[in-house]
């Protein structure tokens, strides 16, 4: 008889390991808290506009060939590759583009750092060895234990590990000297959700993932696409997905769970459970761990959280690329005090997609739809969000004078979507949007494990489980926790 699973979360953990377990021969039942699939790899159409909710490039695009790979299926997504990679703007009027090619991408930076070409191919190298050095011997492998993952660490070679303790800006410093390059590269820094300045120096590969590896990469049609491929493919295995469920509490049985209860007091039973609500305040809200109750959580470091307008407006904004960053001119000031600001930033930073410049199926003909996210400490620091239309004109404003582009007088249609919002929608905790952050003391072995400590049938898949957070790492995710389950499970293989 098929063993049961049960996927708690319909995001992009829980569909791929949903898809994956329907490979290996269980029957997969996954519950949704929201009215549709997705998570924050979501959809919003209003207007006849279409706008990806979250996320609007990845990278390591071989992630989605090894998922469907392994469920015996051909990819059907297309990808697009991005070229420029993006766009950096300055509030002074410094723009930037990001290219792949390093001799055209030093034109760019000609004027303000000498040697370029010499010295970021000496930073990529570097950021490179340490990538292939530590992707398959510690991003793709499950730990046993805290000690199983110190000692694997001890395998990486030892010149990389002055970058465990020296910063992301100070290795910066030590290949360029113009702030403007230090700035730039550093921005990857936000992506696991902090300053370059607190984050360590081994994050550097992620410069060479985007520079160099595999570059950044959107998907034909919408990012929401990689869902729609996941939900048809599903479908045809018979995988039964119940939206507007949510779980919030467990009936036990010995040393598993027997079943998860919903908001409804339905019980859902299975043979084991997969949870992709987050890794950290699902056991403090869902099983009452006390190690994750609300005051050991709130003292654990998150992801800075979204902030997102999605705009439709007729008219070409021919200013704007398919992805764009536009920054004031204090750094340092900004990053040191955005994590925990209690009001509004008045000059904020953010960044902008305009998917409508690929997928012009996305907006009406003649007109672009505009993405901005902005990102704001999370609801520990600023719970009250009544000022968002305020936050929201100023960056509209910002964003005009910048393009060149009156939005208002052109706007067709707008939504605002702010961390309380963010937090309700998917249970995202403070409304932090990528999860637990990524510092030293919060990856591999520390971080919350993908199999619980105390019911032998309860697995977790996500953003705030191993490895982390986006979209390539979440879909490693499902491979590990699958590889856990076969591996305590083999009668099933
Ligand atoms: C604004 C924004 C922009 C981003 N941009 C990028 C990007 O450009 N590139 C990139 O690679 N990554 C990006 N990310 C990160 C990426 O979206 C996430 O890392 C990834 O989507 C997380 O997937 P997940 O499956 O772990 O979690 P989620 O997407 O959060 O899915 C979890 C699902 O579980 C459901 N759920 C939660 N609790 C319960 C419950 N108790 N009962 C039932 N259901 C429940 C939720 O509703 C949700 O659907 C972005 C994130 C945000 C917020």
């Amino acid at each position: 008889m098929k063993r049961k699973a049960l996927v708690i979360g319909a995001g992009l953990g829980g569909l791929a390991t949903g898809l994956r377990l329907s490979t290996r021969g269980y029957e997969v039942t996954i519950l949704e808290k929201h009215s549709q699939a997705g998570g924050r790899l979501n959809q919003i159409e209003q207007d006849g506009f279409t706008f990806d909710m979250g996320p609007s490039f990845f990278s390591m695009s071989y992630e989605f060939d090894e998922l469907f790979n392994y469920c015996g299926l051909d990819n059907p997504l297309v990808y697009e590759e991005l070229n420029p990679l993006y766009v950096v703007n300055f509030s002074n009027g410094r723009t930037y583009k990001i290219y792949k090619e390093l001799g055209k991408l030093a034109e760019e930076f000609k004027k303000v750092e000498p040697d370029f070409e010499k010295k970021v191919i000496k930073y990529l190298d570097d950021a490179g060895k340490l990538f292939h050095d530590t992707e398959g011997l510690v991003v793709k492998k499950n730990f046993n234990s805290k000690l199983d993952y110190l000692l694997t660490l001890t395998k990486v070679p030892w010149k990389h590990s002055p970058k465990m303790f020296r910063s992301m800006w100070n290795e910066l410093g030590r290949y360029f000297e113009s702030r403007d390059a230090k700035v730039i590269f550093s921005l990857v820094a936000f992506f696991l959700g902090s300053t370059p300045f607190d984050t360590p120096a081994v994050y550097k590969l992620l410069n060479y993932t985007e520079l160099k590896h595999d570059g950044y990469w959107n998907i034909k049609g919408g990012m929401y696409k990689i869902v729609e491929a996941l939900l048809s493919e599903l479908e045809k295995r018979g995988v039964s997905i119940h939206y507007n469920t949510e779980i919030t509490g467990f009936n036990q049985n010995g040393t598993g769970v027997k079943g998860f209860i919903d908001k409804n007091g339905k019980v859902w039973e299975a043979d084991l459970f997969i949870s992709n609500s987050d890794a950290a305040s699902f056991r403090g809200n869902v099983l009452k761990r006390d190690r994750y109750n609300t005051d050991r959580l709130d003292e654990m470091d998150w992801t800075l959280s979204p902030f997102t307008i999605y705009l439709g407006v007729k008219g070409k904004l021919d200013n704007l690329y398919h992805h764009n960053y536009l920054l004031g001119e204090n750094f340092e000031e900004y990053a040191s005090k955005i994590f925990k600001m209690s009001i509004s930033p008045d000059k904020p930073y953010y960044y902008v997609n305009v998917s409508s410049k690929s997928n012009p199926d996305s907006a009406p003909e003649g007109c672009e739809n505009i993405f901005i996210l902005c990102p704001v400490p999370d609801l520990r620091y600023k719970k009250d969000w009544s000022d968002k239309e305020t936050l929201a004109d100023n960056i509209i404003s910002d964003l005009s004078n910048r393009t060149d582009f009156d939005i208002k007088k052109n706007l067709i249609t707008k939504r605002i979507v702010d961390p309380v919002e963010w937090e309700n929608t998917f249970n995202l905790y403070r409304g932090s949007g990528l999860g637990m952050a990524h510092g030293l003391n919060q990856i591999g072995g520390f971080r919350p494990r993908n199999k619980d400590e105390e019911f032998k049938n309860l697995y977790y898949v996500g953003a705030s489980t191993v490895p982390g957070t986006g979209l390539p790492i979440v879909t490693i995710s499902s491979k590990l926790v699958t590889e856990r389950i076969l591996q305590d499970d083999k009668s099933v293989q």
